[in-house]
């Protein structure tokens, strides 16, 4: 019995463009889990594993962690069962070495399936980040204006005290932007040559943007 093709996505755009919130609407929707890689990082880290604390040098300064550890741990996360019908990546790749390697790992299964590129302009992704709160036990996210919790501060499902993320800070917001144009946006023409990208409207708001990509990726011929 030959196995279905796997589905994987892949979200772009620059620092709280939303690909995070969406990826985790689309996961409910498709049935694929969303793969975060500054999600693992501050999993690691949280946990004080090797991994995690070399990632927080870099993550602290708003910098990319290098390709090399960053490959091997979402080489090792698409090998776990629950990826075995695809995955939504959001944050990876981030720059071409990233994308060639991705494209090596989802080769066997015809490759990418589309590319979701956000735009939003660099003022309202510092809004949207400096408003970001998270929580800490299930990792939803929420914002102080744009996509508050019931009760202030505290998460809708777990109730825990809602958290900022320590590179949220506008500095290293600023760093961050830069680091998006420099090595991730060529991403962008490298995945339109390919045929692959579709760009969403990212300044709608959250449902908006939602039935917007489930239009996309349900016009696919999803396996
Ligand atoms: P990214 O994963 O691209 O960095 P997030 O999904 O974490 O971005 O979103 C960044 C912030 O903006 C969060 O606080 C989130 O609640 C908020 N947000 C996400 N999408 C929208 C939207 N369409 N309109 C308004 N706020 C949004
Ligand atoms: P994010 O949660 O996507 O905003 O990422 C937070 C931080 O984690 C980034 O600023 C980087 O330091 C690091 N990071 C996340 N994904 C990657 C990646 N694909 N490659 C290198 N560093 C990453």
């Amino acid at each position: 019995m030959t196995q279905a093709r796997r589905t994987f996505l892949v979200m772009l755009g620059v620092p709280g463009a939303g690909k995070g919130t969406q990826a985790r609407l689309l996961e409910e929707a498709l049935g694929i889990p969303q793969i975060s890689t500054g999600d693992l990082f501050r999993y690691n880290l949280k946990n004080q594993t090797e991994l995690g604390l070399l990632a927080k040098s870099y993550m602290d300064r708003g910098e990319l962690v290098p390709d090399e550890v960053t490959i091997l741990m979402v080489q090792d996360r698409i090998q776990r069962e629950d990826c075995q019908k695809g995955a939504i990546f959001d944050g990876f790749p981030r720059n071409l070495v990233q994308a060639v390697a991705l494209d090596q790992m989802t080769a066997g299964d015809g490759g990418i399936r589309r590319v979701l590129m956000f735009n939003l302009d660099d003022d309202e992704a510092m809004r949207r980040i400096t408003g970001r709160r998270t929580c800490p036990v299930c990792g939803t996210v929420y914002h102080v204006d744009y996509n508050p919790p019931k009760v202030e501060g505290r998460c809708d499902l777990e109730g825990a005290e809602l958290v900022q993320r320590d590179d949220d800070k506008p500095e290293t917001v600023k760093t961050r932007l830069y680091v998006y144009y420099k090595q991730t946006s060529p991403l962008v023409g490298y995945y339109f040559a390919k045929g692959l990208l579709t760009e969403i409207d990212g300044t709608q708001p959250i449902d908006e943007v939602q039935a917007q990509l489930l239009a996309v990726v349900q016009s696919e011929p999803v396996a």
